[in-house]
């Protein structure tokens, strides 16, 4: 049973009028789905009940039409018609005992409005601050607006009432929130009683705050989300500011939740981010206030969890992603499962499916977001289907999740190996700069199956076509990965791009494999996800002079979704990297490569020593191909069913994989469902005129 060190973070805790039940606090965060898709967003978020967090909150929630941020997905509370959308997740939220709370944003310097097509109000007349640079400008409040916005903060505040919602947070972080607009010099040059000095600057959330807390204070505890650090130098709201803030206000809200800085700070991926890396911006703080403190910190370990609630430090661990990566974290913690814990990686993903306004995944949990959609339970599978066993060819990420999700439902799995390792990709990237928490996909999958009694793995296995039909199992699930190719093919080359013999030339599986080229490189990136950018930091650690090339006008240009794209530049820039961004390479010679602009064509030419070609991946498709040409012997063999997945059916991110391996393990044996929709979905109700 529970390990009586964490006793301290199953204490119950008062936020205002109400109490929570533990430590744990589901901070807001983004998904993807919002307002689109809020039936699979409740669902999700009562999965997280479920599990046994202590207070659970929604995403940003826009709580006026006159402050948006089309395109991006959240929800909305505009009108009374939003309730019952958000009364269905704040009643799914409290199925388990959480406390369910609503986070209300009012974003105006960061919302264009692209939709209400309203003009944006902020504190100061500025330019809209988002991600695309929209070309749109805000108007600055003016004393009769202020008023206005303050009973816009009253409604909303009555409306997550009804909704039935106990805790409110007023979002006033990461550069989001209009507080934050208010407390910042950066955004706040007003020179009325709401600009100037500290005091002045904090009067509009000192009023919002004591207005709600009238209407709605004496049912719902009301929270104040700021960031501790701005980070955007002398004029952001520094931390030393944020401090001299809560003592001014110390009881002002029921909590303090404390982020850090912007998003990319806050919720920065393990390649540039530790555990608990806000400590030092946090520590002391507690001081200034009698109320209590929520932090985050990608919190996964249970110890440091303890440690942040003895030390004084925080009273709430506030977690978005170890939340994601596993909704049952606190269960484990309480049932003394430290090992059953599916760790946070820190990739990012998850962000990814808000960034690219979708609906998210994660790589550690194939269940995110699919726990209505698909019925998918992130602790337990469907019942096992007719048939008894599987064979899995190759342990990536998509073998492994697929093995560890069948052993769940009752199969008899073998799962073989060609090399000697578990992992497949995961198992080689993890050695590169920054990735090493990627592994816990590897670590926690291996420590499940050999948990398992009805799982077998057998290494040094390569198997092919003929073998496999002399095994009989049942069924066969191919997930032998893919190789990155070397003749340039991805997007700027849709045939193999001319290349002189004589240039050495590597791919990132020859550098992961240990084969590393020496002197001045070349790295051509047309993947433009982490690879390219990754592999110049290794190559500078190993001594060599590292330019980049690629076509994007951006450095790892994905990378913009799992908001690293800033630091990956910074750092390689940093370590002397040569960035040649809006270049392709048009042709490889004997000494130098030949870069085209991708606008004029000019070439420029890079001598080197060594070319590294980051393009597509080729599937490892050949024993699937084999194994289908030779199906009429499938039955003789006691061959049922043969299937292709994971980075051998079509290469992308680990994701991807773990997503596959999990939707094979749940649909073996199950029903063919012919031409429909392997998921449910949610349309809008047509308007009657
Ligand atoms: P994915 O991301 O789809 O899981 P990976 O490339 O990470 O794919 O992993 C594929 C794994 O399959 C590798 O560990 C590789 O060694 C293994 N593999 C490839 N071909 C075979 C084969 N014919 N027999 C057994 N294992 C194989
Ligand atoms: Fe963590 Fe990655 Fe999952 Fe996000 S997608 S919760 S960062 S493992």
């Amino acid at each position: 049973m529970r390990d009586p060190r964490y006793d301290i973070l199953f204490e119950p805790m008062q936020i205002g009028p109400v109490t929570a039940k533990n430590r744990f606090y589901q901070v807001p965060h983004c998904n993807g789905g919002g307002y689109r898709d809020p039936s699979a967003a409740a669902a999700m978020r009562g999965i997280k009940s479920q599990g046994g967090w202590g207070v659970v909150f929604t995403e940003q929630c826009e709580m006026h039409h006159t402050s948006e941020i089309t395109p991006f997905i959240e929800l909305r509370l505009w009108e009374d018609k939003d309730i019952p959308q958000l009364r269905k997740m704040s009643e799914k939220m409290k199925e388990y005992g959480a406390l369910a709370g609503i986070q209300l944003a009012y974003s105006g310097i960061n919302g264009p409005n692209l939709y209400t097509k309203e003009v944006p109000l902020a504190v100061s007349a500025m330019p809209i601050r988002t991600f695309t640079n929209d070309p749109v400008q805000a108007r600055a409040l003016d004393k009769s607006d202020i008023r206005d916005l303050r009973r816009w903060f009253v409604n909303a505040a009555k409306r997550s009432k009804a909704a039935g919602f106990d805790l409110i947070c007023l979002y006033g972080a990461h550069g989001f929130g209009i507080f934050q607009h208010f407390l910042s010099r950066a955004t706040n040059q007003r020179s009325d009683e709401y600009g100037g000095s500290l005091e002045n600057r904090a009067r509009f959330v000192n009023e919002v705050i004591t207005e709600i807390k009238e209407a709605v204070g004496d049912t719902m505890g009301i929270t104040l989300r700021v960031s501790l650090d701005e980070t955007i130098g002398d004029l952001g709201f520094s931390n030393a500011e944020v401090r001299d803030f809560i003592e001014m206000n110390r009881d002002l809200p029921d909590l303090w939740d404390l982020a850090q800085g912007t998003w990319e700070d806050c919720s920065g991926p393990s390649r540039f981010k530790e555990e608990a890396a806000q400590e030092q911006l946090v520590r002391g703080i507690h001081e200034l206030t009698d109320k209590p403190i929520v932090g985050v910190g990608r919190f996964t370990s249970p110890d440091v969890m303890a440690k942040m609630i003895r030390s004084g430090t925080l009273d709430f661990i506030g977690c978005a992603r170890p939340s994601i990566a596993d909704p049952f974290l606190p269960k484990k913690i309480e049932e003394g499962r430290i090992e059953d814990i599916r760790e946070c990686i820190g990739c990012n993903i998850c962000i990814t499916g808000d960034m690219t306004m979708s609906i998210s995944r994660c790589t550690q949990n194939p269940t995110f977001m699919e726990e209505w959609r698909k019925g998918w339970h992130p602790e337990q599978m469907n019942a096992k289907g007719a048939s008894e066993n599987v064979l899995i060819v190759g342990s990536g990420p998509a073998g492994l999740e697929a093995a560890r999700a069948l052993s769940e439902r009752g199969y008899e799995v073998a799962l073989a190996e060609a090399s000697t390792v578990l992992g497949g990709r995961v198992t080689r990237e993890r050695q590169l700069p920054g990735l090493s928490a990627w592994g816990r996909v590897v670590d926690y999958r291996e420590y499940q199956i050999s948990q398992k009694p009805n799982v077998e793995t057998y290494f040094d296995s390569e198997l092919d076509a003929g073998s496999i039909l002399e095994f009989g199992f049942e069924n066969v699930c191919i997930a032998t990965g893919a190789q990155w190719r070397r003749d340039g093919v991805s997007r700027q080359h849709v045939v193999p791009m001319p290349l002189d013999a004589k240039m050495p030339l590597y791919t990132p599986d020859d550098i992961m494999g240990g084969t590393k080229p020496a002197g001045k490189v070349v790295i051509y990136d047309d993947d433009h996800y982490y690879m390219g950018g990754v592999l110049a930091e290794l190559l500078v650690q190993e001594g060599c002079d590292v330019t980049i090339v690629t076509p994007s006008a951006y450095l790892s240009d994905w990378t913009v979704n799992t908001l690293e794209q800033h630091a990956i530049h910074k750092k390689l820039a940093g370590l002397g990297v040569e960035i040649i961004l809006n270049h392709g390479v048009a042709e490889i010679a004997q000494d130098h490569v030949k870069a085209n602009c991708v606008y004029t064509d000019t070439i420029r030419n890079y001598a080197c020593e060594a070319v590294v070609m980051v393009a597509s991946k080729h599937e490892n498709n050949g024993v699937y191909l084999d194994l289908k040409s030779r199906e009429d012997e499938w039955a003789d063999a006691g061959i049922k069913s043969v299937k292709l997945i994971g980075d051998a059916n079509a290469p992308g991110p680990i994701a991807w994989a773990t997503y596959a391996g999990h939707r094979y393990a749940r649909e073996l044996d199950g029903d063919d469902i012919g031409d429909a929709l392997p998921f449910r979905r949610e349309i809008t109700e047509l308007a009657r005129d």
